[in-house]
């Protein structure tokens, strides 16, 4: 093994991994029928078919198993919907994973309430359920966790929780699109689950988000929340008028899916399954090879049924993270392997994207800006958590399984240069 690639050595490969995301005929065929159709938006009039949003939510509805389903702009505006369905509103708390997305949180501010960063459990990333029932306080008016990485929360466990206390969980499934957990879809278990379809998740439209619930009363609520105070009218319109009515049951903002994305999304759902088969097979395989290299590959909780990879999340071995950062050894193996991998996300008490006091609109008082300060929460394992784990993406996955071995020989070679990186 020679010198390190970050240092001007051979890497084990340049790059040539799987592109994502991936056009297909199907994608360009639907494309081109919404640009004929004269109806780009379901805010648009009617034109005597059924909305493409309305195709995507029917088989959205389907792939997940869930009686309804809602689509929408962003996963962010998925989640900040599904929270005001669920009455959450200015100076409640709702519980949030201490290690996410920065929106996981921001969304939540983004409707006046406190996110409670809460630790997690340490091999899977996930809320850890027993810090979620201390967290709980008469204000929690909801629990979110987030299904991150490759993981599968502890739902048995954070439902009894949340179920003791009489409030809801919603799960954020923007990293789980094909997850499953005791053989049902995630984002089935909570009172709501939400996604997104931004560009680097599972199933992508560019931009793009849902809504799933088996509750039709929440779902109504959020199709308000997401158009405007409109919903579809029981029945087709005629020719040229509004599909959508302003019923005004309750105020909404908009957060409509356009039919672009829409006729977008049909077209990738269908090679969704295929690809997530391609990504446990490899993922199983790299977790062998990883494990042989005292690497920690993410756990999952025991009820998962089917891992869906956003990201193959591995934590390195301590004698490697104790003399080198993980953002050195990130950049060492994206260089060794032609391929950005990243450092998991810094956990929220001290991640620069995630800062309220930036922005004027928190400014709600000092009650409140006492109450949303990130570095007041103790988040032990979430940022041992994001100190230690490497985040590799998911199109990796998506090349030959036997390709796998050129990954690991990347991570022994980095391992063994240790030293010269520090
Ligand atoms: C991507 C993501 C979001 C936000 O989705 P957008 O479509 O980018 O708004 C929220 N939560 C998690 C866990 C995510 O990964």
């Amino acid at each position: 093994m020679g010198l390190l690639a970050l240092n001007g050595g051979t890497p084990v490969r340049r790059g040539g991994w799987p592109d994502w995301p991936q056009s297909s005929d199907a994608t360009r065929r639907n494309l081109d029928a919404v640009l004929a159709s004269h109806r780009w938006s379901i805010s648009g009039q009617y034109r005597g078919e059924h909305s493409w949003e309305q195709r995507f939510a029917d088989a959205f509805a389907d792939f997940t198993d869930a009686r309804c389903c809602v689509p929408a702009a962003t996963g962010t505006a998925s989640l900040t919907i599904a929270l005001e369905a669920c009455g959450v509103g200015a100076g409640d708390e709702v519980i949030v994973p201490g290690v996410t997305w920065v929106a996981s949180a921001s969304a939540v501010l983004g409707i006046n309430a406190v996110p409670v960063l809460t630790d997690v459990d340490p091999a899977t990333g996930c809320l850890d359920p027993d810090a979620v029932a201390r967290a709980i306080t008469p204000r929690c008016r909801a629990v979110t966790v987030v299904h991150l990485g490759s993981a599968v929360a502890d739902l048995d466990a954070l439902l009894a929780v949340t179920a003791r206390h009489g409030i809801p969980l919603i799960e954020d499934c923007a990293q789980a699109h094909g997850a499953r957990y005791k053989d049902r879809h995630v984002g089935r278990f909570g009172a709501a689950g939400t996604f997104s379809m931004q560009h680097s998740k599972l199933l992508t439209s560019g931009e793009g988000g849902a809504v799933i619930t088996d509750d039709p009363v929440l779902a109504r609520r959020v199709a308000h929340l997401r158009a405007d105070g409109r919903t579809f009218s029981a029945t087709p319109p005629a020719m040229d008028d509004m599909e959508l009515v302003e019923t005004a049951e309750i105020m909404g903002s908009n957060h409509c899916l356009s039919e672009f994305h829409a006729a977008i999304l049909l077209a990738q759902m269908e090679k969704l399954p295929r690809e997530t088969a391609r990504r446990a097979a490899s993922a199983a395989r790299l977790d062998v090879l990883l494990r042989g290299l005292g690497c920690s590959p993410q756990e999952t909780a025991a009820g998962t049924t089917m891992r869906a990879y956003y990201s193959y999340v591995v934590r390195l071995p301590a004698t490697l993270t104790q003399v080198v950062g993980i953002k050195r050894a990130a950049a060492a193996l994206s260089a060794e392997l032609g391929l950005p991998c990243k450092p998991m996300y810094a956990s929220l008490d001290r991640n620069p994207l995630y800062n309220p006091a930036s922005r004027r609109r928190f400014a709600l008082g000092d009650r409140f800006l006492a109450a949303v300060r990130p570095d007041s929460f103790a988040l032990s394992a979430a940022s041992d958590f994001s100190r230690c784990c490497i985040s590799l993406p998911h199109r990796l996955l998506l090349a030959e399984p036997d390709e796998m071995q050129q990954v690991a020989d990347a991570f022994a070679k980095v391992i063994a240069h240790g030293a010269e990186l520090a």
